[in-house]
């Protein structure tokens, strides 16, 4: 049974990241999206209502869960037997923070495969701090995000 991580901040969870996860689900028999606890960038949500927002929006797939995880993510890979951590590729910005962390965690953990999913065309402009600045402005959302994360964004605005 090959197990996969799918480690982010989630903040909060988008269509684009359930995309990735989902696709990722076909492929691996489980997979676990893990949630930092502290990512060290500044965050809209605190970690409970980022774990209670990607739990609620992968309630519905069978071999996908979210639970919060501390530390390196290649130890919390290792804490829950994956084999294979999974990241999305959006533009080319992203290939190059995903390159110096890849090399980074096989040095941590050779053991550890990353398997990268290219974003779906529909996504690949998708990102939660973009996410954010439109919901702050009033923009529509809804097709970007679940419905519950769309009412809590809404919540977090006072709108
Ligand atoms: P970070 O680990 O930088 O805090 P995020 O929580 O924003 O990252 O995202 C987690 C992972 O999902 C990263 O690999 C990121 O590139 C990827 N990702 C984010 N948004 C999308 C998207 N719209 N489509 C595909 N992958 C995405």
């Amino acid at each position: 049974m090959t197990i996969a991580v799918y480690p982010g901040s989630f903040d909060p969870i988008t269509n684009g990241h359930i995309d990735v996860a989902t696709r990722a689900a076909r492929i691996f028999d489980r997979v676990i999206i893990g949630i930092y606890d502290n990512p060290g960038k500044q965050l809209m949500f605190a970690l409970e209502e980022r774990v209670d927002m990607a739990v609620k929006a992968v309630a519905g797939i069978r071999n996908i869960e979210a639970i919060p995880f501390t530390g390196l993510a290649v130890d919390f890979a290792s804490r829950v037997k994956a084999g294979v951590m999974v990241r999305g590729l959006r533009v080319s910005a992203d290939f190059e923070h995903e390159f110096d962390m890849a090399m980074m965690n096989k040095k941590l953990n050779p053991e550890l495969e990353l398997v990268c999913l290219m974003a779906s065309p529909e996504y690949q402009f998708l990102s939660s701090s973009i996410l954010k600045e439109v919901a702050r402005l009033g923009g529509n959302i809804d097709d970007l995000v679940p419905g519950h994360v769309a009412e809590a964004l809404r919540k977090k605005e006072g709108a």
